[in-house]
């Protein structure tokens, strides 16, 4: 009783600041149309990039491979949970990243904590952009190296920080390549280079570019034609499925299957998982082949800014009311004053669906005196 009641204190503040969450119960398969707590919407916030979360071929690899593995893997790859899934789709991802090795993790999340955790040592400083993911905050804040931040895609400021960092043994700079909320991508090709001049490590999280940027998908290592030391990704957007990677040389995945502690203590994902994204590397499709064209910065995220969050909930709650999912991002996943309709383009939405929704946006905009 008495930790309800501090609890509710606790909550009653984040919904004085319009901040509270709950979770929307969403039926049937992954694709725009969705009945979402028993309403009928049109999605516009998924992650699922290219559709292949609910692509047949994928769904028959990963049935194949129920049958013969079942449903959970047993143990975590030291243990008992390692098959000819996860080295087979490891091998896959470290062709596709044009990398030596990879490494599976449970998810990108754990791919994130487990790497900046491990890597950096004591005597060494992590560079991070200001608006990296909360898996990269919280990997620097396990690490035992200290954590410079740096404004968001300022390469000024990255210099003027290198330099001031000159006293540490490493410096790794840790950035999103396409980020979650913004949409926009790391200039990556200044990044390497102002890393060769300093003598830093590049570390990019690609969960968003990846089967998204560069002519095969390949991320933002294709998309600007560099090669950062390790790339991280998902197999949670684009691809379809779960889990996460590291991507690196051989040496650095010897390292990280000995030394990440969310590699080493964590239940494998299960082989039939593996087999799906396997199977989705196979399609290589990625949303410029298609001749989509998507907006902002070259990325299917589209953030539209309302700025107070109150008002970015009765936004999105107008949205629903028109049969348009797309919920109210807030604080702390962006700053305050920034909140948004973060809008997410599929290969799954028709040109029909698109013009609907900027019909609504329009509209919504105008009631609610925002436009
Ligand atoms: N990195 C970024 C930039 C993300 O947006 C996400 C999103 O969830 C992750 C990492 C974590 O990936 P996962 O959902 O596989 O844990």
């Amino acid at each position: 009783m008495k930790i309800d009641s501090w609890l509710n204190e606790r909550l009653d503040i984040a919904k004085e600041a319009g901040v509270h969450r709950n979770l929307r119960s969403m039926n049937g398969a992954p694709v725009p149309e969705r009945n979402i707590d028993g309403e009928n919407q049109t999605v516009w916030s998924s992650n699922n990039y290219l559709g292949l979360a609910s692509d047949r071929r994928l769904i028959d690899a990963a049935q194949t491979a129920l049958q013969q593995f079942g449903t959970g893997s047993s143990g975590s790859r030291l243990t008992t949970g390692n098959s000819v899934w996860h080295e087979k789709l490891e091998k896959k991802i470290a062709s596709f990243k044009r990398t030596e090795a990879a490494l599976l993790f449970s998810s990108g999340y754990l791919a994130n904590v487990g790497v900046l955790s491990s890597l950096p040592e004591k005597e060494d400083v992590i560079l991070s952009d200001q608006l990296n993911h909360a898996s990269i905050i919280d990997g620097c804040r396990l690490s035992k190296a200290d954590t410079v931040v740096y404004r968001h895609i300022d390469m000024n400021d990255l210099e003027n920080k290198l330099n001031e960092t000159q006293r540490y043994q490493r410096r790794f700079i840790v950035t999103d390549g396409v980020f979650s909320m913004d949409g926009t991508i790391a200039p990556l090709d200044q990044i390497i280079s102002l890393a060769k001049r300093y003598h830093a490590f590049v570390v990019v999280d690609d969960a968003h570019a990846t089967g998204v940027l560069g002519d095969s998908g390949r991320g933002t290592s294709e998309y600007f034609g560099v090669y950062p030391d390790i790339v991280i990704g998902t197999l949670s957007k684009a691809v379809g499925t779960e889990g996460g990677f590291a991507a690196g040389s051989a040496v650095f995945i010897d390292f990280l299957l000995n030394h990440a502690r969310t590699f080493i203590f964590q239940t494998a994902i299960p082989p039939a998982s593996c087999a799906a994204a396997h199977e989705a590397f196979n399609i290589r499709t990625s949303l410029k082949n298609m001749g989509y064209v998507v907006k902002g910065d070259h990325t299917p995220i589209i953030p539209v800014v309302i700025g107070d969050a109150h008002k970015t909930v009765i936004f999105a709650e107008k949205l629903q009311g028109k049969g348009i999912y797309a919920p109210a991002i807030r604080p702390p996943t962006v700053a305050p004053g920034e909140s948004r309709i973060r809008i997410t383009i599929t290969s799954d939405h028709s040109m029909g669906d698109i013009d609907d929704l900027l019909k609504t946006f329009h509209s919504i905009g105008k009631e609610l005196h925002i436009i």
